[in-house]
């Protein structure tokens, strides 16, 4: 039986390729040592594979910066400002794109799906050319044959690739993006075309668009690309793969009536109805590569389980007809186990990241061909026995406690207007009152400090004292800015997610498990093994310090349990949903400590809210249902008299407004600097929204320093929609990417920005 991975990491099991990036980005390094990094990385993955056993190896799946900005190149769809004048599209103009250049802003980025992996988004219009303008499927399908390996070429699809493209801004209103597809067809055949003659027996073609609720009308698109892709191709196979959700009853009707279709990928894990469709409808004969193995996550794969799937799927379309695969590329899995020292032994057994995962595939189409390795499925039941009845997963009080909150709403009982009132005559702040949203810039002096004291290099005593100069610095700068509501800067925290995990039960840390989340940049997102719980407090220490130093009032700082759950590996043994509800059970007895311990102000951030949105619509508000009720859980024992904040980095929410409303905070910072029209409308469009509201005036995503002039515009728009007594002035999100040079002037005119407004009034 054959065995396929739908595609793997390309920065390195030690993020080789992000460090070749940045040193030629930098001018450290030329291109050609940029290219022999990555040349090597690619071949120790092939080699890898073929060593592991994998039969259907991908090739072009590696990328300088990423998958659809290589489409984009093959395209020859480069947008006019970045003055290509064709050829071949070569690094300069593909970095222009990616991160824009001196004198050219960059492409927009986007996420990818329901991901934490971003893309660079086609700009397209009636009158973009097309042509083909990138041998890299080629290069790398012979480069790879060179190695005597032979690989599967992956493309992006066409429908897909033209659904998350954007119109360009010079196009006629209403531009329709698939109109497009005609003039795309045609490089895709050459490509393929170019593919076949190099020996290539198989091409994949990702659409995983077709999980999401498309109209009739999209799915046309697919008959008319895959008839033209594949009308005499004659030998090369081509793979229709899929991956992240079920696929809708039509869209699985539409792709398996395609006729030059040979063979479809679908996501066994996230898409379990996908299997009920496939037993009720078949696949027209067309091989099934069967996606069981998680590209989402770093758990071992319960391979018995597995085995009774692939059985059942053999059942239904015939031994020959299924292919073992990986339920998505395994990109946004963590690289490699081996690197990973510091876990023991039992945790590791749980694991398995990307390199492990393919040891998966190959034992599971062996064991389905007859040749079960015995001694690997007896090492993994017993590793999967382990997990599901450890001490360190399960904690019975923690379940209990779990299970009595079902049955309560968890609202605050007085309504947000009145406990504004109530806070207000606390807090005594003016009108558009000031704030930021937590970080201050991280210096070198206190990323060191961090690092020495893990590594014991200082002593506590001495940590201690650095942070709380650094805290008396910060709340200085504030007071002497003249900021209302004041922040400590978060200089103990690495990171926003990881701080709270290293402090409570259930989490682990990876030393390597990095994943990419954007070009160079990578994540290591922590893993939620077991029931979560608090041991101690975890922020009341540094908070009620930095309250101590001044009469302003200090906002407390939290993550939010649904953030802390979207940007974690979450266990797979029980729904998101538990796990998110004791997650926020955790942060509520923090919000409580912090409360009792004198902190009038707390802020719980939700920053990826709107992250774990399912891509199906028929999931989207269940999980609405739950995520904004965990929020719920954490604040709804405080006083009327506590102000709670929320913050969020996400603009765009026209979609989930209801939810915002529904969290009930007292406060809410959100991004806003990049689309105020977007947010203006919702207001307009007559939303009530009657609780405090920031939307930020000052983008911290850019070295820009706005002025006071910018600011308060920016500011009037949002008056002309929302009561003076709601709005608050803040910049977008944290500070702690920017310089204290760019943070002092950029606050200042920020400053000046509200008083000039309060003026006005
Ligand atoms: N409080 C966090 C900070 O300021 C929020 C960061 C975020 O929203 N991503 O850094
Ligand atoms: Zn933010």
């Amino acid at each position: 039986m054959a065995s396929h991975v739908v595609g793997y990491p390309r920065m390195g099991p030690k993020r080789e390729l992000k460090f070749a990036l940045e040193s030629f980005w930098d001018g450290k390094s030329s291109a050609a040592d940029l290219e022999a990094v990555a040349k090597d990385l690619r071949a120790s993955i092939w080699k890898q594979m073929a060593d592991a056993g994998v039969t259907l190896i991908p090739s072009n799946t590696f990328s300088y910066y990423d998958q659809v900005l290589d489409t984009t190149a093959l395209l020859g769809a480069v947008p006019p400002r970045y003055g290509w004048t064709g050829g071949n599209v070569g690094l300069d103009t593909y970095f222009s794109m990616a991160r824009g250049n001196a004198t050219k802003h960059a492409m927009e980025m986007t996420k990818w799906f329901d991901t934490n992996y971003h893309f660079i988004v086609p700009e397209l219009g009636p009158e973009t050319k097309f042509s083909y303008s990138s041998q890299k499927a080629v290069n790398e399908y012979r480069e790879a044959k060179q190695l005597g390996i032979e690989t599967v070429p992956v493309l992006v699809g066409p429908v897909t690739y033209l659904q998350l493209s954007k119109a360009e801004k010079s196009a006629p209103k209403g531009f329709d993006l698939l109109s497009l597809l005609d003039s795309i067809l045609p490089v895709y055949k050459e490509v393929i075309r170019e593919l076949k003659e190099a020996g290539a027996k198989w091409v994949q073609l990702d659409e995983p668009i077709l999980v999401l609720d498309l109209e009739a009308s999209k799915l046309e698109a697919f008959k008319k690309a895959y008839s033209f892709l594949g009308a005499d191709l004659g030998g090369v196979k081509l793979l229709l793969e899929t991956y992240f959700a079920d696929i809708p009853a039509a869209a699985y009707k539409t792709i398996i009536g395609l006729e030059h279709v040979s063979a479809i990928g679908v996501d066994l894990v996230r898409g379990a109805k996908t299997l009920n469709l496939i037993k009720e409808f078949g696949l027209s004969g067309k091989t099934l590569f069967a996606g069981l193995v998680d590209g989402r996550n770093i758990w071992a794969n319960d391979l018995a389980v597995s085995v009774t799937v692939i059985e059942e799927l053999q059942q239904a379309l015939g031994k020959e007809n299924v292919v073992v695969s990986t339920s998505c590329s395994l990109l946004h899995s963590a690289v490699d186990l081996k690197n990973e020292t510091k876990l023991d032994a039992e945790l590791k057994s749980w694991l398995a990241f990307a390199a492990q995962k393919l040891l998966e595939v190959v034992a599971l189409a062996s064991a389905a061909a007859g040749k079960k390795d015995e001694e690997l499925f007896a090492a993994n039941a017993s590793a999967q026995a382990s997990r599901r009845s450890s001490p360190r997963v399960h904690n019975k009080a923690v379940q209990e406690a779990t299970a009595a909150l079902k049955t309560s709403d968890h609202r605050r009982a007085t309504p947000v207007g009145t406990r504004l009132e109530e806070q207000q005559k606390h807090l005594n702040l003016p009108i558009l009152p000031t704030t930021t949203i937590g970080s201050f810039p991280q210096t070198p002096e206190i990323r060191r400090v961090r690092r020495e004291v893990k590594s014991k290099k200082i002593s506590e005593e001495d940590y201690e004292k650095a942070i709380k100069a650094e805290i008396d610095s910060v709340v200085k700068l504030q007071e002497d800015l003249d900021i209302d509501v004041l922040v400590h800067g978060e200089p103990e925290r690495n990171d926003m997610v990881e701080y709270f995990g290293e402090q409570l039960e259930g989490f682990c840390f990876s030393a390597n498990g990095w994943v990419q989340s954007y070009g160079s940049r990578c994540v290591k997102p922590p893993i939620i093994f077991g029931d979560v719980s608090r041991p101690k407090a975890m922020t009341v220490f540094w908070s009620q310090y930095a309250q101590s130093v001044t009469k302003h009032p200090m906002k407390g700082m939290l993550t939010g349990p649904v953030t802390i759950l979207n940007w974690s590996f979450v266990r797979n043994d029980q729904p998101r949903s538990e796990t998110c509800y004791q997650i926020a059970l955790a942060i509520k007895d923090e919000v409580e400590d912090l409360e009792a311990g004198g902190i009038t102000v707390i802020q719980i951030d939700e920053a990826a809210l709107r992250e774990g949105l399912p891509l199906r619509k028929s999931e989207q508000a269940d999980y609405q249902n739950w995520a904004v009720h965990g929020f719920r859980i954490t604040t709804c024992g405080v006083k009327d008299s506590t102000q709670i904040h929320t913050h969020m980095c996400y603009s765009n929410f026209n979609d989930i407004i209801h939810s915002i409303i529904d969290m009930d905070a007292d406060v809410i910072t959100i991004e806003n600097s990049r689309s105020d029209e977007k947010l203006l409308s919702v207001f307009r469009e007559g939303v009530q929204y009657g609780a405090g509201i920031g939307p930020g005036v000052y983008d911290i995503h850019s070295p820009r320093i706005p002025s006071t002039e910018e600011m308060a515009e920016r500011a009037r728009k949002m008056l002309a929609v929302l009561e003076s007594k709601v709005l608050w002035i803040n910049p977008d999100c944290g500070l702690k990417t920017r310089k204290y040079a760019e943070v002092v002037p950029a606050l200042t005119n920020m400053v000046n920005a509200a008083k000039q407004l309060r003026a006005e009034l």
